[in-house]
Formats: C-alpha cells, sequence, structure tokens
C-alpha cells in the first residue's frame, strides 16, 4: 500500500512537472497542499520544519510575496549508512550529513542545482523583487521550486502571502483584498487540501486561516488544522481541545506543532536541533505526552502524505476524464492548422497535389456558382462575370450613339469625296462605307474593356481561393496564385486579340445586305412618309388660307381695305425646327435595327425630319434636273415612280427578289443601296408628286442642292445608325462568348494541369511546404500539449 502512495505522488509529481514545465498553466488542477495562515503565523517555519532545511526568506512584514510551489521529491540515498527508521525520521543537517546529496531547482533558472540552501533562499528573496517588486506589494505568479533529498517525503505544497489587515510602508491599500483573492484562487480548487495555520497564542475563533478555508470547504473535508507556537501558550493552558477535534471540527484533524522561535533563528538554531526539541517538547509535556506520537513536524509530515495520496487516488478518475476532454480538445485544435505529417517525401507530394487540386476546383466553382462558399453580401465568382457581360458590357455599348461625332458636314464633305469629280448616281455607297467605319471602331473599347473585366475578376476569384490549410503554406498558396495569374495573363493576349479581331472583321465587309439593314428604301421612304404628313398639313393650312383670303378679298371689297400679304404669313407660319436624329439611349428593343418602320418606328429608325423642307417642290423636283442622284431611283426620271407605294411595302422592300445589279465601284453585291424592286401595280398608281417642281428648282439652283443634300446626309445618317446597330447586336453577344471561350473556359479546363506542371516539382516540395511561422508556432504548440497530454494520460493508466 506504501508502496502504491509513493507511486501515486511520483506520479502526480510526474504530471505536475509536465504541465508546468510544458504548459505553463495549471490546466489539470493537479491534487496539492497549500498553506494559509495569517502573517507571522508560522507559515514558512512548518513549510522549513517539513523540509528540513532552512530555505525561505524571513524578516517582519510581508516576505512571502508570490505563491511558492514547492515539490519534495524523495530521492534515494547513495549511501548505504542513511538513516533509518522511517517513522520519525529528522533531517540531517547538511554537515551531518555530509556525502548526502541534497539540492534545489527552481524552474526559472532551468539546469542549475542550488546545493547552497543560503542562495535558494536568496534565489527566492531576488526572484520574488524581480516579478512582484522591491515595494511591499504581492504578485500572482508562482516561483515553482523543487527541492530533492533523501529526507523528504514526497509533497507538493503552496506557500502563499499571509493575510495582513492593515497595509504598512508602502503596501498597496488593498493588500488585504489583494492577498486574500489570490489565497482563495488556490484554495478554491477542489484538488487543494488546506493546510490552515493557526498560532496556538491567539484565539481560534480570530483564526484568519479557519475563517478562509471555511469558505470553500465548509464541511471541513480537506482542510487540516495546524496549531503553531505551542510552546507560546499562557502557563496552565493547553490546546488539548481543539487539537483533539472539540473546538473546530475538522475531518482531518489538528496537528500541533513547535517551530523555532525567532530568538532560536536569531541564535543560529539548527533545524535539526530545533526538530529534535520539538519531539522532546511533546514528549515530556504534561498535557500532550498522550498523544507526542500524533503531534509535531514529522507527524504532520506524514499526515499530509498519506491524505495527499488518498486525495490523489480520489482525484485520479477526475484527472484522467479532464485529460481525455484536453486531449480532445488539443487534438480538434492541431486539426485546424492542418494536422498532417508531411516528411516523407510521398507524403509531401500528396499534400501539395492535394492543396493544389482543392485550390484548382475551389477556382472552377467559384466561376461555375457551385461554390459552397457563396456570399449573400456582394456579387461573386461567374455572378460577376455574368453581370459584367450583361450590365457593364451591355450598357456601355447601349450608350454609344451611332452617329457620334458625325457632324452633317462630315457627311457632306464625305458624300462630295466620295463622289469625286462627277455628281454621284447613286446613294454614296463609298461615303456611307468611309462613315460607318470609324463608328464601328467604338466598339472596340467596351469590348476590350470587357475582355479586361472578366480578366480582373479571374484574378480575384484565384486570390480568394485558398481553403483553411493553404493559409499554412503562405509560399504554396502566393505560387498557386502566381501560376493561375500567370495562365490567365496568357489568355489575356489572345483574347482581346481575337475580340479586337472581331470589331476589325465587321469594318471589313459592310453588309448593307443584312436582312436587318433598313436600306435606302425604307429609309427614304420614312423620309417621304414624314413629308408625305407634313404637306398633308401644309396643304391643309394652304386651303384654309386661300378660303380666308378669299373670304378677306370679299369683306376687302365690301370696306375698301388691301389684306396684308398672305405669302408672308406662310413664311412664318411653316415649322423652322430641324430635328437631329440621334439614336435615343434606350432600352433593348431599341438595339434591333427593325425594317418595319411602317408599324410605330420604334427605336433608332423613328428619327424624322420634319419641317426642314419649306419648298418641299424643289425637294422632290430632281427628275427634270439634269444632275442624276440616287433619288431619282426613288422618283424615276419620268415621274411615274410612286414615293407613296414605297412606304406601303417596307417588307417587300428588304427581299429584293432580283437585285443582282453589281455595284460598279467595287464589284460586290448592293442591292440596297439601290432601288428596290417595286411591284408593278405599286408601279401603277398614279403620281401624286407634282411634275411643275423643275423650274422652281433651275430658278434657285444652290438652294436645291443644298436641300438635296440635307436629304442625303439625312439619308447617309438613318443607313449608319441602322448598321451601326446590327453591328453592334453582333458584338454584344460574340465578344462575350469569346472571352467565355478563350478566357474563362480555357482557364477552368487547364488550371489544374498547369498547376501541377508547374509546381509539381520535388526539388519545389521543400520551398512550397514552407509554414507560416506564426501557425507553425501554434501547431507545434499545441503538438507539444497534445503530447504532455498522451504522456500524462500513459502516466496516469500505469497507477491505476
Ligand atoms: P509566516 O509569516 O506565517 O511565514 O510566519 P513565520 O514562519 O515567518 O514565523 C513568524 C515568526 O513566528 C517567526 O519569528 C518565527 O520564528 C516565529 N514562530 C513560528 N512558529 C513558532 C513556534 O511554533 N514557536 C515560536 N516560539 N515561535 C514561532
Ligand atoms: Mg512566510
Amino acid at each position: 500500500m506504501a508502496a502504491l502512495s509513493e507511486n501515486l505522488l511520483v506520479t502526480v509529481n510526474k504530471l505536475q512537472d509536465l504541465v508546468f514545465n510544458t504548459i505553463g498553466n495549471d490546466s489539470l488542477d493537479l491534487p496539492q497542499i497549500v498553506v494559509v495562515g495569517s502573517q507571522s503565523s508560522g507559515k514558512s517555519s512548518v513549510l522549513e520544519n517539513i523540509v528540513g532545511r532552512d530555505f525561505l526568506p524571513r524578516g517582519s512584514g510581508i516576505v512571502t510575496r508570490r505563491p511558492l510551489i514547492l515539490q519534495l521529491i524523495n530521492v534515494p540515498s547513495d549511501r548505504h549508512d542513511r538513516p533509518e527508521g522511517d517513522e520519525v525520521h529528522i533531517p540531517h543537517t547538511a554537515a551531518s550529513v555530509a556525502g548526502q546529496y541534497e539540492w534545489a531547482e527552481f524552474h526559472h533558472v532551468p539546469g542549475r542545482k542550488f546545493d547552497d540552501f543560503a542562495m535558494v533562499k536568496q534565489e527566492i528573496e531576488a526572484e520574488t523583487a524581480r516579478i512582484a517588486g522591491s515595494n511591499k506589494g504581492i504578485n500572482r505568479q508562482p516561483i515553482n521550486l523543487k527541492i530533492f533529498s533523501p529526507h523528504v517525503l514526497n509533497l507538493t505544497m503552496v506557500d502563499l502571502p499571509g493575510l495582513t489587515k492593515v497595509p504598512i510602508g508602502d503596501q498597496p491599500s488593498d493588500i488585504e483584498k489583494q492577498t486574500r483573492a489570490l489565497i482563495l484562487e488556490y484554495i478554491a480548487k477542489p484538488n487543494s487540501i488546506i493546510l490552515a495555520v493557526s498560532p496556538a497564542n491567539v484565539d481560534l475563533v480570530n483564526s484568519e486561516a479557519l475563517k478562509l478555508a471555511r469558505q470553500v470547504d465548509p464541511m471541513g473535508r480537506r482542510t487540516i488544522g495546524v496549531l503553531t507556537k505551542l510552546d507560546l501558550m499562557d502557563h496552565g493552558t493547553n490546546a488539548m481541545d481543539i487539537l483533539s477535534g472539540r473546538v473546530y471540527p475538522l475531518k482531518l484533524g489538528f496537528i500541533g506543532v513547535v517551530n523555532r522561535s525567532q530568538q532560536d533563528i536569531q541564535s543560529g538554531k539548527s533545524l535539526s536541533d530545533a526538530l529534535h526539541a520539538e519531539v522532546d517538547f511533546f514528549r515530556h509535556h504534561p498535557a500532550y505526552r498522550n498523544m507526542a506520537n500524533r503531534c509535531g513536524t514529522q507527524f504532520l509530515a506524514k499526515t499530509l502524505n498519506t491524505t495527499l495520496m488518498s486525495h490523489i487516488r480520489d482525484r485520479l478518475p477526475d484527472i484522467k476524464a479532464r485529460l481525455n476532454t484536453l486531449m480532445g480538445q488539443t487534438q480538434q485544435e492541431l486539426a485546424s492548422y492542418g494536422n498532417k505529417q508531411f516528411s516523407g517525401k510521398e507524403h509531401r507530394g500528396s499534400l501539395i497535389l492535394q492543396l493544389m487540386t482543392r485550390f484548382a476546383s475551389s477556382f472552377i466553382s467559384s466561376i461555375d456558382g457551385t461554390s459552397s462558399e457563396i456570399s449573400t453580401k456582394e456579387l461573386c465568382g461567374g455572378a460577376r462575370i455574368y453581370y459584367i457581360f450583361n450590365s457593364v458590357f451591355g450598357n456601355s455599348l447601349e450608350t454609344i450613339d451611332p452617329t457620334y461625332n458625325l457632324t452633317i458636314s462630315d457627311i457632306r464633305t464625305a458624300i462630295r469625296n466620295s463622289t469625286g469629280p462627277r455628281p454621284s448616281l447613286f446613294v454614296p455607297e463609298l461615303a456611307f462605307d468611309l462613315l460607318v467605319k470609324p463608328q464601328i471602331k467604338m466598339l472596340e473599347s467596351p469590348s476590350q474593356r470587357c475582355v479586361e473585366l472578366v480578366y480582373e475578376e479571374l484574378i480575384k476569384i484565384c486570390h480568394t481561393c485558398g481553403s483553411q490549410e493553404l493559409l499554412r503554406f503562405p509560399r504554396l498558396q502566393a505560387k498557386l496564385i502566381e501560376v493561375v495569374s500567370d495562365l490567365l495573363r496568357e489568355r489575356l493576349g489572345p483574347c482581346s486579340t481575337y475580340v479586337e479581331s472581331l470589331i476589325s472583321i465587321q469594318r471589313a465587309y459592310i453588309n448593307t445586305n443584312h436582312p436587318n439593314f433598313l436600306g435606302a428604301a425604307a429609309a427614304m421612304s420614312s423620309v417621304i412618309q414624314n413629308k408625305q404628313e407634313q404637306d398633308r398639313r401644309a396643304a391643309l393650312v394652304d386651303d384654309r388660307r386661300k378660303r380666308e383670303k378669299k373670304r378677306l378679298k370679299e369683306l376687302g371689297a365690301l370696306n375698301g381695305n388691301a389684306p396684308a400679304s398672305p405669302e408672308d404669313e406662310e413664311e412664318q407660319s411653316e415649322p423652322k425646327a430641324q430635328s437631329i436624329p440621334i439614336r435615343s439611349q434606350s432600352g433593348r428593343g431599341a438595339r434591333s435595327m427593325s425594317p418595319h418602320f411602317g408599324k410605330g418606328q420604334e427605336g433608332g429608325v423613328t428619327a424624322t425630319l420634319n419641317g426642314s423642307y419649306t419648298n418641299h417642290q424643289a425637294t422632290f423636283g430632281t427628275a427634270n434636273t439634269t444632275r442624276d442622284s440616287f433619288l431619282n431611283y426613288f422618283f424615276g426620271k419620268d415621274g411615274t415612280q410612286n414615293a407613296t407605294a414605297l412606304s406601303q411595302l417596307p417588307n417587300q422592300s428588304r427581299q429584293y427578289p432580283n437585285t443582282n445589279e453589281i455595284s460598279a465601284s467595287n464589284g460586290i453585291r448592293r442591292p440596297d443601296l439601290r432601288s428596290p424592286v417595286i411591284p408593278v401595280e405599286d408601279l401603277a398608281t398614279p403620281v401624286e408628286y407634282p411634275g411643275d417642281v423643275g423650274a422652281s428648282l433651275k430658278e434657285d439652283s444652290e438652294a436645291a442642292l443644298s436641300e438635296r443634300e440635307v436629304m442625303e446626309t439625312e439619308l447617309i445618317r438613318r443607313l449608319i445608325s441602322s448598321y451601326f446597330n446590327i453591328v453592334r447586336e453582333t458584338i454584344a453577344d460574340q465578344v462575350p462568348k469569346a472571352i467565355m471561350h478563350l478566357l474563362v473556359n480555357h482557364s477552368k479546363d487547364v488550371v489544374q494541369n498547369r498547376l501541377v506542371s508547374e509546381l509539381y516539382k520535388e526539388d519545389l516540395f521543400a520551398e512550397l511546404l514552407y509554414e507560416d511561422d506564426g501557425i507553425k508556432a501554434e501547431r507545434e504548440k499545441c503538438e507539444r500539449l497534445l503530447d504532455t497530454y498522451k504522456e500524462a494520460a500513459k502516466i496516469v493508466g500505469e497507477v491505476l
């Protein structure tokens, strides 16, 4: 039983060592004896007596100012003449047992063995002052001291500052509160045995030690009462009532001791002498001699030892359970750092491969929107790419004005230049080509911006792909990002080149045969329709005026007054505003170039010419001029073609069944810039257009020419808008497809292979698996902790 007990304590000491040395905190809450009592009650004296050595600082006032965790470790004597009779073992002085090796070690001075106990005392003083300062303040950080001796029983004890009621000197005013809190912290632990020291020469009801102990151990289950200074009791009084447990009930009882008096210390009385004297005191004291074997320091030491043993035995299951909990927690923490061993070469490779694969699939799933960590706060990944295509790119295309920067004079100049010295025969195709190409070029910048935005988004995605585990390997993460960024950058060039060529392709051939292209006929007829509308209104006004004039004449004839010239009024009443057709920035519907201008004339086709031709007869009177123009194709030289007919068949006008004419200028079919074929029945319709305009045109040839040019200019404008809308629609469709194919999908497809081929190289492994210092330290600390707990569990397991 005794052997087992000793074993237990060895176990607990080992655990204590393990815990204190590796963890530095008291998470295991190991059993220990905590000494409490008021100032000068004799706590330090009791401890010294138990150890059998002078090693604790003494003096007036508060000397013990930091907790002292004192581990007594029994080491076998190396001499065969070592003292026997363990029952009452009296430690020898260093001199008396020369060769018996006793020494002390401080946790804060690792590796140094103190065999001079005067030095131990000094070290305690110095260490106390180092942390708690040289004033009289206290500090809760413990000093850890081990004493190895053949003369001690295995015990772990804690010496605490004594309670003082009144601060003295420069002690803080709340010194009592501080001390009380510190003491309570130690004795409140259920695994502590409380050694409540009370001096026998003070009434027990005033014992601060018992008052404190009762707070945390009201049933007196783990409190041992120690009565000091029995030698100082008044003559004729004794502490028998207390020692027998009749005054104050404690399960573990009271033990009386006699320590050295202050005088003994000053006179240099050795501890061994004092212990002998103590034994004599109890053996010869009239009151205590019958219970002498249950009194004194040696009995106290033994009692403490056995109490501690049984306490430890009681507590071991709890300790085991606690250890298991701690191990589980630590294991979990460790796992969060990536609890993978990767020392082996194959191991490192597979770890890298695994992290790489995870990175790649995270990249892909972020784009696909299948990532598990989808943000609800902002658009991310694939959704942002869609947003870029649809909203950013779409809108930036929409806002382009097809005739931006194209002034009337630009167009006029282009028309004039393209016809050369000859008058233009048809709609000046060259001018149209010349003018529409730079406009198409305007689509390039938003398209390239779209490529860049998607590229930037992909870069952003690859920066957010790292898993928690990857944080542990910052270099690997940086490399993964670098490789993916390189890949994306590589694709950026081809993608933007392709997009550039998409625009160039559009500029390479102006396909006026496109089914959605408005065409000259439609554009013209829309102009004409407009014009007719206006003419009708003008005719009505004219009619009214004539009737008015007639009435006025009649009235004038009656009154003899001449009326004002009606021609002047006519000039003023004509609307003067000339609307410039600029494509309104509008919704999607506006973009589609509808040839069905007959119904509603929505979007870009709706631009009208109203009120700009005060002399419509001059405008449409080109039939009789010597100068041919494309207008002839609408109205015919003989004036048999009917403009109204054109406006009535918008759908047919774009089918052009037999328009196989080859444009003289470039040999490419250009049917709809020429005259559309008009169905016969429409051609038969009577001409409404006045045939007598030739005369007025000749009269004012300069003005008539400019009118014509305005007409041409407006036509070109409309045609440019119409054509531009077609191209815009194509680009809006093609660019996102190109980006998806050349940049996004390609990157997705090759990312895994690229990562492997770039990074899966043995000579890179060490570098890539370089661990972040902070996380590494944390993980290693965690690993050590886990090892400690495992070791502790093993130690505990061996005992039971
Ligand atoms: P602590 O402040 O509780 O650690 O008390 P100490 O151990 O420093 O003792 C305070 C004073 O009381 C010292 O001068 C000791 O010599 C003296 N003292 C302690 N115990 C006894 C005892 O049992 N008998 C006598 N006569 N003096 C004692
Ligand atoms: Mg003390």
